[in-house]
C-alpha cells in the first residue's frame, strides 16, 4: 500500500490540543493494525527548542537519536509506544537553513532561491522522507501554529501542493473552537467558518474538521459548520474537553473520527481497533485506590508544562499501582531550611527536578536533605541528581562549599564538573550530551533490582557531571554509583542504600515512560512512596 498522509492543521486559536488528537488518531489506527508516525513542523526560527526558555515553550523533548524538540513528541511516544527521531521534527530554522546550505553548495545551479519553490520543497521533503523509509502506513503530519500565522504560510501552501500531488494517499484534518457566548447562550460557528475561509484562500480544503468544544453540538450546528465549510455532515467531528487527555482516542473513537479519516484514505475499516490494553489502563487509572502526594521541587512550577513528561510518567506509574499521585509542584527558590518541613509535610516522596543555572539550586539541596535525613523516598533527576551528590558532599563528607561548577566555578570542591567533552563547546544550541547513551547497572542495588537487568539505555541532556575523583569518598561514607556509562564511567545513577528508597539518575527516564509501559523507576519510587505513605498512617 501507498504510505498515507494525514496533515492536522489548527484555527482560530492556539492551545487546541492539535497534538493530543494527532496522537489519539494515530492510536486509533495503530489499534487497526496500521504502523503509523507523527511528524510536527514548527514555524519558529529557532533551529530546535534547545536553546528556549521553558517558559517560552514547556519541556524540551529528547528523541533517542539526540534531537531537542517539541513536547509534542512526547505524547507521541506516549500514546503510541513507538520512538520518533529528529525526522519527527521539523522547524522553519532548519528548513532555511537546508536550504540555505544548498544554496551556498551551489545546489541551485544559479537560480534565485525562494520561498515557493525552494522553501516549500524543502518542506514537502521533509514530510515525505518519512514515507518514503518505508517503515509507516501513514504519516500524520501537525503543522504547528495557528493557520492566519504568517509563518504558517510556506508550511500550507505546502500541504496545498502535496494535496495535488498525492491524491487519494492524503486528507486534511482542521482543528477549530467553538467558543460558548454565555450572555447569549450560545455556542458560535462564525471562527470556524472564518478559519476554514482561511485556508480555503490559501488553496487548502479541508476534508475533516475537528471541532473543539465546551459543551454538546447539536445536530443542526454540525450541519451548518458542513454547509458553510464544504465538508461532508459526518466529516464534522466534535470534540468535547476530556476529564484526561488518555480518554481522547475513546471519545474520537465514538465520535468516528478514525472511520472518517480512514474512508478518506480508502482504508478498510471492516475491523474494529483493538483497544483492550489501554482501556485496561484507564480503568486502573480512573479508579485509584488511594491518593498519595508526591513533591515536584523545581523552579518552572509556574508552568506545569515545564514538566509535562515527569508529570505523564506519574499518570502512568500511579495507574500501575493503582494510586492517583497528586503532584504538588514546590518553588525552589522558596524552600530554605526554616520552612523546608512545612512545605514538604504530608508528602510519600520528594522528586527533585532537571534544570540549569542557580536560580532555586539551594532549595532543590535543601529538599534532598530533608528526604534523605527523614528516610522519606526520593528520586533526583539530572540536576536532581547533581543537587543530591552536592548534599551528601556538604552534609556526609563535610565539604561545606561543594558545588556544581555550573553554579560555582571557583569552589575547590566541584563534586559536579562539566564534562571533557564540553569544555571547548562554544555555541549553545544542540552542543549538550544529548539522546541514548548505554548504562551498566551494578549487582545487587536497588538499580538492578527496580530495572530486573544489568544493562540499560536511557537519555540524557546536561552538560556537568558527577566528578570522579570523588567517587570512592562518596562510597566508602554511604552513597554508590549503581549506573555507569560502560565506556566512559560518566556515572549515571547514584543511590543511598541505607535509605529506604534514594535514587537519582543523571539521565531523564521521563522521556521513556508511556502508557502500556511505564518506567520501571517510576513505578518503583511510587510503588516505594505509596508504601511510606502506609507506613505513616498506621
Ligand atoms: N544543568 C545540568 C547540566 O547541564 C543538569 C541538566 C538537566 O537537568 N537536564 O548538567
Amino acid at each position: 500500500m501507498n504510505t498515507k498522509y494525514i496533515f492536522v492543521t489548527g484555527g482560530v486559536t492556539s492551545s487546541l490540543g492539535k497534538g493530543i488528537i494527532a496522537a489519539s488518531l494515530a492510536k486509533l489506527l495503530q489499534s487497526r493494525g496500521l504502523s503509523v508516525t507523527i511528524q510536527k513542523l514548527d514555524p519558529y526560527i529557532n533551529i530546535d527548542p534547545d536553546t528556549l526558555n521553558p517558559y517560552e515553550h514547556g519541556e524540551c523533548y529528547v528523541t533517542v537519536d539526540g534531537a531537542v524538540t517539541d513536547l509534542d513528541l512526547g505524547h507521541y511516544e506516549r500514546f503510541l509506544g513507538v520512538e520518533t527521531s529528529q525526522a519527527n521534527n521539523i522547524t522553519t530554522g532548519r528548513i532555511y537553513q537546508n536550504v540555505i546550505n544548498k544554496e551556498r553548495r551551489g545546489d541551485y545551479l544559479g537560480k534565485t532561491v525562494q520561498i515557493i519553490p525552494h522553501i516549500t520543497d524543502e518542506i514537502k521533503r521533509n514530510i515525505v522522507a518519512l514515507g518514503s523509509t518505508k517503515k509507516y502506513d501513514i504519516v500524520i503530519t501537525e503543522i504547528g501554529g495557528t493557520v492566519g500565522d504568517i509563518e504558517s504560510l510556506p508550511y500550507i501552501e505546502a500541504v496545498r501542493q502535496l494535496k495535488w500531488e498525492l491524491g487519494d494517499d492524503c486528507v486534511c484534518i482542521h482543528l477549530t473552537y467553538v467558543p460558548y457566548v454565555a450572555a447569549a447562550g450560545e455556542l458560535k460557528t462564525k471562527p470556524t467558518q472564518h478559519s476554514v475561509k482561511h485556508l480555503l484562500q490559501n488553496g487548502v480544503q479541508p476534508d475533516v474538521l475537528v471541532l473543539r468544544t465546551e459543551h454538546p453540538l447539536n445536530d443542526g450546528m454540525k450541519a451548518k459548520v458542513a454547509l458553510f465549510c464544504n465538508v461532508a455532515k459526518d466529516s464534522v467531528i466534535e470534540c468535547m474537553d476530556a476529564p484526561t487527555i488518555y480518554e481522547v482516542p475513546l471519545m474520537m473513537h465514538e465520535e468516528e473520527l478514525d472511520m472518517v479519516v480512514m474512508r478518506h484514505l480508502h482504508l478498510d475499516t471492516s475491523k474494529e481497533p483493538d483497544l483492550a490494553e489501554w482501556k485496561c489502563f484507564l480503568a486502573r487509572f480512573k479508579n485509584p485506590k488511594k491518593t498519595i502526594k508526591i513533591a515536584l521541587v523545581g523552579k518552572y512550577v509556574e508552568l506545569p508544562d515545564a514538566y509535562k513528561s515527569i508529570s505523564e510518567s506519574f499518570v502512568h506509574a500511579g495507574a500501575a499501582n493503582e494510586v492517583k499521585v497528586d503532584l504538588q509542584y514546590i518553588q525552589s527558590e522558596n524552600v530554605d531550611e526554616s520552612n523546608v518541613a512545612e512545605k514538604l509535610a504530608g508528602m510519600s516522596g520528594i522528586l527533585v527536578a532537571p534544570g540549569f543555572g542557580g536560580r532555586g539550586i539551594e532549595g532543590k539541596i535543601t529538599a534532598v536533605k530533608y528526604a534523605r535525613e527523614n528516610n522519606i523516598p526520593f528520586f533526583g533527576i539530572c540536576l536532581g541528581m547533581q543537587c543530591a551528590v552536592i548534599e551528601f558532599a556538604r552534609d556526609v563528607l563535610g565539604y561545606t562549599d561543594a558545588n556544581s561548577a555550573e553554579m560555582d566555578t571557583k569552589t575547590p570542591h566541584k563534586v559536579v564538573d562539566l564534562m571533557e567533552s564540553q569544555k571547548n563547546i562554544t555555541g549553545m544550541g544542540g552542543t549538550m550530551r544529548l539522546g541514548a547513551y548505554p548504562c551498566e547497572i551494578k549487582p545487587g542495588t536497588l538499580a538492578e533490582r527496580v530495572y530486573g537487568t544489568t544493562h540499560i539505555s536511557e537519555r540524557h541532556r546536561h552538560r556537568y557531571e558527577f566528578n570522579n575523583d570523588y567517587l570512592a569518598e562518596f562510597e566508602a561514607n554511604g552513597m554508590i554509583a549503581s549506573g555507569m556509562n560502560p565506556d566512559n564511567h560518566l556515572v549515571e545513577i547514584v543511590e543511598i542504600p541505607s535509605h529506604r528508597f534514594f535514587i537519582a539518575g543523571q539521565f531523564h527516564p521521563e522521556l521513556q515512560s508511556t502508557v502500556l509501559k511505564p518506567h520501571k523507576l517510576f513505578t518503583a519510587f511510587v510503588a516505594a512512596a505509596k508504601a511510606f505513605s502506609e507506613e505513616v498512617n498506621e
